[in-house]
């Protein structure tokens, strides 16, 4: 049995056929259209049809970056895809594909992914943090995806960290992915170049979360210290998750955290320094697993559940 996993980005749109392991047996991608939803459809069936390749497909997942309402299907907000507003992805794709459809929360499916086929398999209590340019998260309780009342929730990255803080895209201030972010990264590194830094970096459009890493790592001290900050903020969310969910495993992934012990270590640190001894030993933090597949498995996987107990519930 085959299903079609498709995770929707900014920039691009993946598209995977999955098998109920989870593994990957087919790939697509084609460039995003932000702004016409017809184009968005006519990529989508491109995809749908370039990975089934003539298999039989059971059904479909689509991981779309916005909040997405459990009552209507529909996406009530995509801040940063503002032409996916009120579409209904998944009945969009199950007309013309006659294949049952399921949409939810991008970030959702990376952590479903990595608890069906990556760094959380067999765990049960899991808190997946994916940091890009933003902060995604998603959560697993008791094996089960948590999305909250409406189906906006597990989001970790609006959790409040400075109440003076940045403005964020949500319309608060200060939260996390404010902080932890490629954008937060470069916005923290801009401010000490501006308060006169002895760096090697400069405050020019080549900065970029990775130009720091890089510098941190040929033994720039201040861009070791710019990870180190934004690690021990990502470290005081890792310690209030895990005060209030007690998790088994936190899979942090995302391409910043390619930064590794630059970052992860002061984070760990920190979560350590403000969690019960007890609570802190029983949790793993860990790199994810599936880097950039991980939307497309999740999606697959999901769909998969999903159908599998709607037939044996009817
Ligand atoms: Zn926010």
């Amino acid at each position: 049995v085959r299903y079609i996993g498709i995770d929707i980005g900014g920039t691009e749109i993946k598209a995977g056929l999955v098998d109920r392991e989870g593994a990957i047996l087919a790939w697509s991608r084609r460039p995003t259209n932000r702004r016409e939803p017809e184009l968005l459809l006519a990529r989508l069936l491109e995809l749908v049809d370039s990975v089934s390749g003539g298999s039989e497909v059971r059904a479909i997942g689509v991981g779309v970056p916005g909040l997405i309402s459990v009552r209507s299907g529909r996406v009530e907000m995509a801040p940063n895809m503002p032409a996916l507003n009120g579409l209904n992805i998944s009945e969009m794709l199950a007309g013309p594909t006659g294949l049952p459809t399921i949409a939810a929360n991008d970030a959702d499916m990376n952590a479903w992914g990595e608890f069906g086929a990556g760094a959380a398999r067999g765990s049960r209590h899991v808190v997946c943090l994916t940091i890009g340019t933003g902060l995604g998260s998603g959560l697993i309780l008791d094996g089960r995806l948590w999305a909250g009342t409406s189906g906006f929730g597990a989001e970790a990255g609006h959790m409040v960290l400075d109440p003076e803080g940045l403005p964020c895209g949500c319309g608060s201030r200060g939260c996390l992915e404010t902080i932890v972010s490629a954008t937060g990264i470069v916005s923290l590194a801009r401010r000490g170049i501006a308060a006169g830094a002895t760096t090697c970096l400069s405050d020019d459009s080549g900065l970029t979360a990775r130009t720091i890493q890089e510098a941190a790592a040929g033994g720039d001290a201040f861009a070791a210290s710019v990870y180190a900050r934004v690690g021990r903020s990502l470290g005081m969310a890792c310690a209030s998750l895990i005060n209030l969910l007690n998790p088994e495993i936190i899979v942090i992934g995302g391409g910043v955290a390619a930064a590794g012990d630059y970052l992860i270590g002061p984070a760990t640190e920190e979560t350590r320094i403000r969690t019960y001894r007890q609570t802190f030993e029983a949790c793993r933090i860990v790199p994810a697993q599936l880097g950039s597949h991980a939307g497309v498995v999740g999606a697959g996987l999901f769909a998969s559940q999903h159908f599998a107990a709607t037939v044996s519930g009817a």
